[in-house]
């Protein structure tokens, strides 16, 4: 820094600390740096496109907009969390009774003529199309604009069941297959239906979902052992096949693995313990771990399939992913996050770094796993293992989910992600929590720890930051904090 940077930063500081956090980000500043947020239709509905544009603007210095335009799912998606405190802008009301999901913009059936699933236009607001609401402003104040869509659907949709995954109990998952034609032209079609009907800048999509053997352990801050464990339709079988995989072997893996996740959950240990059985298993079986990196192969050549089709539609649009929290806790989920590997069809990757649900995610993970792979660590020594070899510095188990993770884990994720791109040109934005639900007890975002998450990004090296998950459920004293830290910055 040289001294003319000194005094700038120095007086912005100073201005900063003179003033209550809203006023001192009043005057929007625009910066190279990507600084981008969530939002779903449901709050330019609720509030209005201009007023919550103005609030982006001049209170976040937002210059990138991330709107849901497709999901089933409420992380992204409606109101505030039923359930939860309503923040203190939007209706004050939940929309329990009107969210449904779907496509936020209109669906041109061209594009769909190759999937069974054609029917998904989302009922909740009518004839709303998010995109023509929001574009033309957005276009005037020179706010850039992501569709940002999500691997999340529903059962009760029609044919929907043709493009399901099927469980290891050869019955339909509520998840859908990415070796399926089916999902695969759909996925294809909706990012087409995008880039050719409007004005964007580009596409984000995300998947937070992971393989059979990761999910069968419960390796995950959400779903318990044993739950959603995919996928063995025809599609996958007959890829397994192409691969040299056995898949009766892989089945019966799969059963001997059931056994060992149904028998922990029994509090029944092994006679080897825990750990040492798992890999007898594992040792036998080594189908379970190809079938994991199947999943996760096809999850790979789908992101390289939605690159490949916006890319022949429109060069200029920025194509990316949304990669899932789970990033941060499970390790066998970080390895098949292999960066240098996605980077030649990834623009840019949101690496979920969400610090303040983080600390109740990750006791939740240890907890979960503390039947299956860790059974014979206690709580904290487990905890202890995981913040050594995820390379964390973070509080005991006792104190995570009150305290939330700190910026320190923000910074070092960060720095982590980046070297990990290894000088790649792919942009590394990293996903800031503000105000994600967590339990009522349990630690709940503030100006002060959201600025410094900001803070610790750029100090890790990201090349911008994506406010997360969605508007509709932010408070403005937390948002209202980034201008202020995006200031300091001087990011130029
Ligand atoms: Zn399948």
């Amino acid at each position: 820094m040289d001294r003319r940077q000194f005094v700038q930063s120095a007086a912005a500081t100073a201005v900063t600390a003179a003033m209550p956090s809203w006023q001192a980000g009043a005057a929007p500043l625009k910066t190279k740096k990507m600084i981008g947020i969530q939002v779903g239709a449901v709050s330019f509905v609720d509030e209005g496109v201009e007023k919550v544009l103005d609030e982006f603007e001049d209170q976040a210095s937002v210059n990138t907009l991330f709107i849901a335009t497709f999901t089933y799912g409420r992380g992204i998606a409606g109101r505030q969390v039923p359930g939860q405190p309503l923040p203190d802008h939007g209706k004050q009301a939940y929309d329990t009774d009107t969210f449904y999901g779907g496509s936020y913009t209109k669906v041109d059936p061209k594009y769909f003529s190759n999937t069974p699933f054609k029917s998904f236009r989302a009922p909740d607001f009518g004839d709303y199309d998010v995109l023509e609401a929001v574009l033309p402003s957005a276009r005037k104040r020179g706010l850039k604009t992501i569709c940002w869509f999500e691997d999340v659907f529903r059962n009760d949709r029609p044919n929907i069941q043709e493009l399901q995954e099927k469980e290891l109990s050869g019955k339909n998952a509520s998840t859908l297959c990415f070796n399926n034609p089916g999902y695969r032209n759909w996925l294809l079609g909706m990012v087409e239906n995008w880039s050719r009907s409007y004005d964007v800048d580009g596409i984000m999509w995300g998947s937070e979902r992971q393989g059979a053997f990761s999910n069968m352990l419960g390796a995950s801050h959400g779903g318990a052992a044993g739950d959603r464990v995919t996928c063995f339709c025809g599609f996958c079988v007959a890829k397994a096949k192409g691969r040299g995989i056995n898949p009766e072997r892989a089945r019966q893996g799969f059963l001997e693995l059931n056994k060992f996740v149904q028998a922990g959950q029994r509090k029944e240990r092994p006679v080897d313990g825990y750990y040492v059985t798992l890999w007898r298993i594992m040792l036998r079986y080594p189908e379970l771990l190809a079938w994991e990196m199947l999943w996760t192969d096809s999850l790979r050549e789908t992101y390289a399939a939605i690159y490949q089709k916006v890319k022949e539609i429109k060069p200029s649009l920025q194509v990316g992913w949304h990669i899932w929290h789970n990033n941060s806790f499970n390790p066998i989920y970080r390895a098949e996050q292999d960066l240098a590997v996605l980077a030649p069809y990834s623009d840019f990757l949101k690496i979920v770094i969400y610090n303040n649900c983080g600390g109740e995610r990750m006791a939740r993970y240890v907890e979960n796993l503390s039947q299956s792979i860790y059974g014979d660590l206690a709580g904290q020594e487990s905890l202890e293992f995981h913040y050594r070899v995820l390379n964390y510095q973070e509080r005991s188990l006792a104190e995570i989910p009150f305290t939330g993770l700190s910026a320190d884990y923000v910074y070092r994720e960060t720095k982590r992600a980046r070297d990990g791109l290894n000088g790649a040109k792919t942009l590394l934005w990293p996903g800031i929590d503000i105000d994600i639900p967590t339990a009522e007890n349990s630690s709940k975002c503030t100006p002060e720890g959201v600025r410094e998450a900001v803070l610790a990004a750029f100090r890790g090296g990201c090349d911008g930051v994506l406010l997360s998950r969605k508007y509709s459920e932010m408070k403005l004293a937390n948002l209202r904090s980034v201008g202020p830290a995006v200031k300091q910055l001087d990011l130029g």
